[in-house]
């Protein structure tokens, strides 16, 4: 029954971490996965995320399963943290919620939906993107093309690019855009860019997709970095999909906790949107599990414990914006000839730094520094004491 079946290829990310944990060295970095990590490269449980769960401690619940679709409470808060408190399409209850496992299980359970009742649709993909679109949409059944987003001669967005494949594109096809923090880039389209793109998708009957995994992460601001499916949605009047993960802004990575949502045209559309998301998940996972919804209501749902998980979100992201600081120091007075100051204009946890796959190569084995190999950095995982080790390694590989 096994014997035809042949050995699956490595993640490009989760690889990096088993190398990471096979090397011995004590200079070895990890800068793969995209997680947080304090200044001593430590896993953090934010503060607020305890005192949730003290609280979640004393409410005595049960172990029941919870409905298909989720967390009633956690349903509210989520939906209301992606749209804003005015948003129109909440006040008209155009908004369809499920709760899912994370990101990825939302992205899946939304890729299922659309190869379900858009058979034959096609899913246009940013180029580059984070390594596991390819795989959710393709799993799910459906054509994958890719259109262009990275200019790696300005380090910027190639916005006339991208503007013209999703011009080329069929009537009816569906386009994942990173709400925020774009994965690996740390390029973000401006808000004119934003408008023009919702333009876009209006004028070509294009279907925007969010995949919004860093809200609060990229700016620090939650509401800056919810503004285009917002503008899509409540400016535009665009119907969209937007899958929500707390695994980067709550630090939940492994509760899995997330959400696929909804803005459809007319609040009738709801109940049905909904029926068919709980009949995937029914035959997927059946409900979803509890903690991590449990967490997200009582800090997002709460007043105080909102402000102190903002502040919380700001040392995260500030942490970062002072290690990139750091390293495009150390690399200017490395290698002043070159340009470095894309490492400070790219937002979120990524530095996409345009490696090679072999410079990356000779990082891991001559370093004991481990990133994926299309050169992306996670400066999450990076410390300001160790800023100066990776501009060596990196300036080392550039030079060999
Ligand atoms: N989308 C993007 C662009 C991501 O970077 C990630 C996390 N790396 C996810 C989705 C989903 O992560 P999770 O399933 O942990 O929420």
């Amino acid at each position: 029954f096994f014997q035809e079946v042949e050995q699956a290829p490595p993640d490009p990310i989760l690889g990096v971490t088993e190398a990471f944990k096979k090397d011995s060295s004590p200079d070895k970095l990890n800068l793969g996965v995209g997680a947080y990590r304090t200044e001593n490269l430590e896993p953090l449980v934010l503060d607020v995320v305890k005192k949730a769960e003290e609280r979640i401690m004393s409410q005595n619940n049960n172990k029941e399963y919870l409905a298909v679709e989720g967390f009633a409470p956690f349903r509210e808060v989520t939906a209301r943290l992606l749209l804003g408190d005015d948003s129109k399409a909440l006040k008209e209850k155009r908004v369809v919620t499920l709760q899912s496992l994370s990101g990825t299980g939302s992205l899946r359970i939304g890729a299922a939906f659309l190869a379900k009742f858009r058979a034959g649709t096609t899913v246009y993909i940013s180029n580059p993107t984070w390594g596991n679109h390819f795989n959710i949409f393709g799993d799910a059944g459906l054509e994958t093309a890719k259109y262009r987003y990275f200019d790696a001669k300005t380090i910027g967005l190639d916005f006339d690019g991208m503007v013209e494949d999703l011009s080329a594109a069929p009537a009816g096809s569906v386009v994942i855009l990173h709400g925020c923090a774009h994965n690996p880039t740390g390029v973000d389209p401006t808000k004119e860019q934003w408008k023009k793109i919702a333009q876009l998708c209006k004028d070509k009957g294009l279907f925007p997709f969010f995949d919004v995994a860093y809200q609060g992460f990229a700016s620090g601001s939650l509401e800056e970095d919810a503004w285009a499916p917002r503008h899509f949605a409540d400016e535009m009047g665009l119907e969209i999909i937007v899958s929500q993960s707390y695994s980067k802004n709550l630090g939940l990575y492994g509760e899995r906790v997330g959400a696929l949502n909804a803005v459809v045209s007319s609040a009738d559309e709801v109940p049905k949107v909904l029926s068919q998301w709980k009949r995937i998940a029914r035959a997927t996972y059946s409900n979803p599990p509890t903690h991590g919804a449990r967490i997200v209501t009582e800090v997002v749902g709460d007043d105080a414990l909102f402000s102190e998980w903002k502040k919380e979100m700001e040392e995260m992201s500030g942490r970062i914006i002072n290690v990139r600081a750091a390293l495009q120091k150390a690399l200017e007075s490395r290698m002043p000839e070159k340009d470095w100051t894309f490492i400070t204009r790219q937002i979120g946890m990524f530095s996409y730094t345009g490696m090679t796959k072999e410079q990356v190569e000779h990082m891991w084995e001559k370093w004991h520094v481990y990133c994926t190999k299309d050169g992306r950095l996670s400066l999450a995982g990076l410390s300001l004491s160790r800023a100066d080790y990776l501009a060596d390694a990196m300036v080392d590989a550039i030079n060999t």
